[in-house]
């Protein structure tokens, strides 16, 4: 009973004079006319409360984009009580009718929803048309199509029954609620973290990052217009700890389903252990961390190809991705050329408001992300043993803006070689053709994180070589390609070591987290 695999949603490239580019600027123009009213949602509910907060645009510090309804420690207990009021009827409900709201979902967005969702992304999170394109449209739509075939291929995996016995398997949910708790620079990751779960019959809390407000509020009238009842998903925007203090203490807390820092998950982690004789079972723990994304570039590859790579990969959505490229391991000799390639293609770049399509860098997500990404880039200026090859400006009077730098290190193991920056900042390290096993080692042993990494090579023993020995350095591996841009469904996503619990978003390892099975033997 298999829903088919699904085809990826077709990217639309938004070109000049095309329809779908005159409808995702009405889109832009109507939420740039209107600032809008973002309550919480929990149970049957648009929760609205007297701490209004305002929600700015990080390109236009000026621009007020909407109001949001911040909760307190009462609102995470009303969300919590709604997703358990919800839970026996949702749990009941058959595989095919959740499916078919989540499919619902999809068509969506596929079509009146994809200008609208496309348009917050980009306002409030300072993405470029391109950018919120493949994330708040594609990917969203892919997450919830595939989802659908993983749970069905999930469902359908049965134990061998025998003579006189009959053997089946039940994919209950978890017993108690799960809790999303998603980051800023993905729609489609905060998408995913609340509807995974809920498609195996689970129900759930979401506490959104405050930037990714305004994209949340979308996604959740997407739900609710696609069938999903009250209460299975409850949005609630109240400060992380406070929310935090909320929800591991309560004896149904049934999982934990995040992406974001290190840092916060591992405080999570720790927090959930010091509290687990709380707990009916064991809660799971699924969470996509940090990362500090590698090329290692060998003497055959392609310079013009290695170019391409790092701008794309270092500065696409300013680095704010997990999977930026953000290290670089270059030969020696082949410097001088890639140098003139990285350094064309970024005089051909240009930085500004989102509402420009031309504009291919953005700003970064607010102040605070702002001060931290240029105090390296201060200090690398500051410091004579790093040249600073590309970029290095920065300025925040009208928005949080921040020139792709490219940093050249003398020392492998300089900090921005080493530390999660999360901005518009490569740091390129060249090596002795000679020295390449040494190379190899550094790449595996700078950063606690594995995460994405690429090699560009032409020579098949090498690319072999890399593979094999940086086996543990990356949960996403790519071959002269750049490390971002993971598809759903053809390249599943998620790191190991500080990276995460590479439970590979968007597929079934994912999903089988989120039931508990029960055998049951029949003896006839
Ligand atoms: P973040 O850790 O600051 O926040 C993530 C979520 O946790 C937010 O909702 C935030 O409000 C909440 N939070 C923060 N502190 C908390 C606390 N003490 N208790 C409870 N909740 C708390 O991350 P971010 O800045 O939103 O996102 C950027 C980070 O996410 C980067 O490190 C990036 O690498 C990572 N990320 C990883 C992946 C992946 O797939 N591996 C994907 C996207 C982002």
């Amino acid at each position: 009973f298999q829903v088919p695999f699904p085809q990826n949603e077709p990217v639309k490239e938004y070109r000049p004079g095309s329809d779908e580019r005159t409808k995702l600027k009405a889109a832009l123009a109507e939420a740039s006319s209107n600032t809008i009213d973002i309550p919480m949602y929990i149970g049957a509910d648009e929760v609205r409360t007297d701490v209004q907060k305002a929600l700015v645009a990080p390109h236009n510090r000026h621009q007020i984009l909407g109001y949001y309804h911040e909760g307190d420690e009462s609102h995470v207990e009303q969300a919590i009580t709604a997703a358990l009021n919800a839970k026996e009827d949702w749990a009941n409900l058959t595989w095919e009718h959740r499916a078919s709201i989540f499919l619902k979902a999809a068509e969506l967005l596929a079509g009146p929803y994809r200008y609208k969702i496309n348009a917050a992304t980009m306002l409030g999170q300072s993405k470029s048309a391109f950018q919120a394109e493949i994330d708040s449209a594609c990917e969203l739509i892919d997450f919830l199509r595939f989802n659908v075939h993983y749970m069905t291929e999930i469902y359908s995996q049965q134990p061998r029954s025998s003579a006189g016995v009959w053997n089946r398997q039940e994919y209950r949910p978890l017993e108690g609620f799960v809790f999303a708790l998603t980051p800023f620079n993905f729609t489609a990751i905060a998408g995913n973290l609340p509807t995974a779960p809920a498609m195996m019959g689970n129900t759930v809390v979401w506490k959104p990052a405050i930037q990714q407000i305004y994209s949340a509020r979308v996604i959740m009238e997407v739900l609710k217009e696609a069938g999903l009842p009250d209460g299975v998903i409850n949005l609630i925007y109240v400060d992380g700890p406070v929310a935090g203090e909320v929800i591991f203490n309560h004896p149904d807390f049934a999982g934990i389903h995040f992406t974001g820092s290190t840092g916060v998950f591992q405080q999570i982690w720790k927090t959930i252990g010091e509290n687990i004789h709380l707990y009916k079972s064991y809660p799971r723990i699924v969470g996509e961390t940090g990362g500090k994304d590698f090329v290692l570039v060998h003497e055959s590859a392609d310079p013009k190809a290695v170019a391409t790579a790092l701008v794309r990969g270092a500065f696409e959505y300013q680095g704010q991705k997990c999977s930026a490229a953000s290290r670089a391991y270059i030969p020696v000799s082949r410097w001088d050329q890639i140098r003139e390639y990285v350094l064309a293609d970024l005089q051909a770049i240009k930085m500004g408001t989102v509402e420009n399509f031309q504009n291919f860098v953005n700003a970064v997500i607010d102040e605070r992300a702002f001060d931290k990404i240029t105090r390296y880039i201060t200090d690398a200026k500051n410091d004579p043993t790093i040249e600073v090859v590309a970029g290095g400006g920065f300025d925040k009077k009208d928005g949080f803006f921040v020139e792709p730098t490219v940093l050249l290190a003398s020392d492998p193991l300089y900090v921005t070689m080493c530390e999660e920056i999360f901005g518009p900042v490569l740091t390129v390290y060249l090596y002795h053709p000679d020295n390449i096993e040494q190379t190899i080692e550094l790449v595996d042993q700078t950063s606690p994180y594995a995460l994405t990494g690429a090699i560009f090579a032409q020579d098949r023993y090498i690319i072999e070589r890399v593979a094999k020995k940086l086996s543990n350095a990356a949960g996403n591996f790519y071959i002269n390609d750049k490390p971002t841009g993971a598809v759903v469904g053809q390249q599943p996503f998620g790191g190991a070591r500080a990276s995460g619990t590479n439970d590979k978003a968007g597929s079934s390892l994912n999903l089988l987290r989120w039931v508990s099975a029960r055998a049951i033997k029949e003896t006839l």
